[in-house]
């Protein structure tokens, strides 16, 4: 019979191991208050509002309280930039096809990271690690041009069962407002 290392004593090792303690040891000590307080409330996969939200993974970017979305509400599918890739296409594919939803609102926002990278970022990597990245770095220098894009991108998307209710959206990070995008 084997038995489980508690919690303080695998994060004590963890930090050791390392030399000083994460920010993700904090982690497991959080959760175990969360999951103290936490009620099953038997939501189901299917998101309750049949939304998806295609947005960049900006820490300043609370999706659900910018959209007034609660838990359960809606799918989030973020990466950097918000941008629609391959990956992004896969996962509003299982959305809809497969969790229902109907509808998929796409959030860039003002100060991106990627508005001041280039491709030099990729060249760069190749030359310092020796291998060419397989992925788009997709950075821009406009905004709303590449909102369009990634509206575009699903809107031409064979995969996608509902392309008639897609919106684009620049969210200001001073103000906290949406800027509604024209395709
Ligand atoms: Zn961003």
């Amino acid at each position: 019979m084997t038995t489980t290392p508690d919690l303080p004593s695998a994060q004590a090792a963890a930090s050791s191991a390392t030399g000083s303690p994460s920010i993700i040891d904090s982690f497991v000590a959080r959760n175990r208050d969360y999951a103290a307080g936490y009620r099953d409330g038997g939501m189901d996969a299917r998101p309750v509002q049949h939304v998806a939200v295609v947005a960049c993974m900006d820490a300043r970017l609370d999706v659900h309280a910018a959209l007034g979305l609660q838990l359960g509400d809606c799918h989030v599918i973020r990466n950097a930039g918000g941008v629609v890739t391959d990956d992004t296409i896969r996962s509003l594919t299982v959305s809809q096809r497969a969790l229902g939803t109907r509808s998929i609102a796409l959030i860039h926002h003002t100060g991106c990271g990627l508005l001041s990278l280039t491709e030099d970022f990729r060249r760069e990597l190749e030359d310092e690690v020796g291998i060419r990245p397989s992925w788009a770095l997709e950075s821009f220098t406009d905004l709303e041009q590449d909102v369009r894009q990634s509206m575009a991108r699903v809107r031409t998307s064979p995969f996608l069962l509902h392309r008639d209710d897609i919106r684009g959206f620049v969210f200001d990070v001073t103000t906290g407002l949406l800027r509604e995008i024209q395709p």
